[in-house]
């Protein structure tokens, strides 16, 4: 046989696992929801494989997890009967890490704060091991290979890879990760333990979950206890599914660890028949704004797991995490037929109208519910204004803005603003800028603020786009405040600003002489200098033309050209 081969862990990860050996983790139990879902993936892998090639499977056609509990000798395993890793995968699978946005996810890491929650979504999982155990052992098996390798690692940079011989503790397909338990993360070889943490976080994943307690020296055999039937939570009734199930089932599918914000669980029936369970994070994912614009929804078809990187949603709504399971495509699925597919088109078509449908529901149900959904995800939401023609009013009517009224401290949509209009007022007002406090300095906003007109604070990178491309709302077109505001002229000011009015009528005859004098002094950079009501502290500002773009996305635009 071959002796050990030593690799030394790429960087990236030999910084991550030491930052899981010295941060701080609230909640170590995760790292076995970790392992139970890498081998839950597994089984999933093979099962669709084995949809073309059955002789993988061979005999062993039940797909299963298996837990160790070996108190004596301070070992927990994990085993599974799926995919297996070749040589070669156990190299690149369990000494790199693929995912992007690493770097960010190790510097709020290395900050210090709690990094539990940022563990799941993050394709670290497997590495979260080395939070209890002090060594590592993976011994593998590709399915339909005849060699079996063993992965061993103390998680200090460096894992050693040889044949893993025919010992008892080779299995016959898949994967075995053995873990060492450091001292004080004994408890984890405890059935009650093991029993508990699989309860709270995996009890849903597809494939059932079985644990098996080691018997002590003198101690008797127990009966193996089964932990999790396997069945998917998504095919059962509404009626009878608890919320406290509905949370760990979001668990597993989206690697988070907040509440889910919105829960969409229903069986499509007619044309297609399908079933879709999702759910809207109340906390960001992590690649949010990722160039790719990825989302993650899992396809399966008849509850066999297909694929998670199918566009099942629109770009716009890729924070949204779960399952759709469709009854009608064939299993064996080919990468072309997925990506233009009738059947997908209508999927994603009733599926988006749903969860539009559902969020407006949401915001008449419980405004302060649904606040907090478009304060995470409105700046992704409002993507579809622009991208998505057909839903651009339903969106806009979804859509919650800061605003002059109330200091900026309530969300107010479109209809608030409609209804709350000025006489002579026919304009929805914006002013666009980087930030909300820079948006409130802005000296364009007084003579609107001394009408009492409520102008929308667009702080988003995204709204300078949106709102170029829409012609309005409820028939009231979109103006910016730094573009011309004649009608301005005819909206009365406030009685309390009257003062700041009467102050500029007294300066009227004045004014025609510097605006003559500035035109001469600024001459062609400048296409006009008027007298305006636009404001009422400050002397003077840049406006653009009435029909020309709004200063924001112009200076957008030139940051983008660099
Ligand atoms: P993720 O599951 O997000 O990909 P992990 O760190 O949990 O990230 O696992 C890394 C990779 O290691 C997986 O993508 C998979 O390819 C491989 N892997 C881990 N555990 C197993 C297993 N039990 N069986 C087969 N492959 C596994
Ligand atoms: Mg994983």
């Amino acid at each position: 046989t071959e002796a050990p081969q030593s690799h030394a862990f790429q960087a990236e990860v030999a910084r991550l696992l030491h930052l899981m050996v010295h941060s701080v983790y609230s909640n170590k139990d995760i790292f076995l929801r970790e392992l139970i879902s890498n081998a839950a993936d597994a089984c999933e892998r093979l099962r669709h494989a084995a949809l073309t090639d059955p002789s993988l499977l061979g005999e062993d056609t039940e797909f299963g997890i298996l837990l160790e509990a070996d108190e004596a000798g301070r070992r927990l395993v994990v085993s599974d009967n799926g995919s297996g890793m070749s040589r070669q995968e156990l190299i690149d699978n369990l000494g790199t890490i693929a995912r992007s946005g690493t770097k960010a996810f190790m510097d709020r890491l290395g900050e210090g704060k709690d990094g539990t929650a940022l563990i799941g979504q993050f394709g670290v999982g497997f590495y979260s091991a080395f939070m209890v155990a002090e060594k590592v052992d993976v011994i593998s098996r590709a399915a339909g290979s005849s060699e079996a390798w063993q992965w061993s690692s103390d998680g200090l940079g460096a894992f050693t890879v040889e044949p893993a011989g025919d010992d008892a503790d080779v299995p016959a397909r898949g994967t075995r990760v053995i873990l060492h338990l450091k001292d004080d993360a004994a408890s984890y070889a405890r059935p009650a333990t093991i029993e508990r943490i699989v309860r709270a976080y995996s009890a849903h994943v597809p494939v059932p979950i079985t644990l098996v307690v080691l018997p002590a020296e003198d101690g008797e055999e127990s009966e193996p206890r089964r932990l999790a039937d396997g069945t998917a939570l998504w095919t059962r009734s509404k009626s009878e599914i608890g919320e406290e199930e509905y949370r760990e089932f979001y668990g597993h599918v989206s690697g988070q660890f907040d509440e889910p914000a919105m829960t969409v669980h229903y069986r499509a029936e007619g044309r297609h028949e399908y079933s879709v369970l999702l759910f809207v994070p109340s906390m960001k994912p992590f690649d949010l704004f990722d160039p790719d614009r990825k989302g993650r929804v899992k396809l399966y078809v008849r509850r066999v797991f297909i694929a998670d990187d199918v566009d099942l949603l629109p770009a716009w709504l890729r924070f949204v995490r779960g399952v759709i399971d469709s009854s009608d495509l064939p299993l064996n699925l080919s990468r072309e037929m997925l990506q233009h597919n009738p059947v997908l088109d209508a999927i994603r078509k009733g599926v988006t109208n749903r969860l539009l449908g559902d969020l407006q529901k949401l915001s008449e149900s419980d405004a302060a519910a649904y606040e907090k959904v478009w304060e995470t995800f409105g700046p992704v939401l409002k993507e579809g204004i622009y991208e998505d023609f057909e839903r651009k009013e339903k969106l806009l009517g979804l859509a919650r803005f800061r605003s002059s009224s109330d200091s900026g401290q309530s969300w107010r949509s479109l209809h608030d603003y409609v209804a709350d209009m000025k006489e002579n007022q026919t304009q929805i007002y914006y002013a666009t800028g980087a930030s909300l406090e820079a948006i409130a300095a802005s000296p364009h906003l007084e003579g609107f603020r001394a009408r009492g007109v409520e102008v929308l604070h667009l702080s988003d990178p995204v709204d300078a786009f949106w709102v170029q491309m829409v012609e309005g709302f409820e028939g009231k077109p979109f103006r910016s405040i730094t573009q011309g505001a004649a009608e301005l002229d005819a909206i009365p000011v406030s009685e309390t600003e009257s003062d700041a009015d009467k102050k500029a009528e007294a300066g009227d005859t004045d004014i025609g002489l510097v605006t003559a004098f500035l035109k001469e002094t600024l001459g062609e950079r400048v296409s006009d200098v008027r007298s305006s009501s636009r404001l009422a502290e400050s002397p003077v500002c840049l406006v653009a033309p009435e029909h020309g773009p709004d200063r924001q996305f112009e200076k957008l635009m030139s940051r983008q050209g660099d």
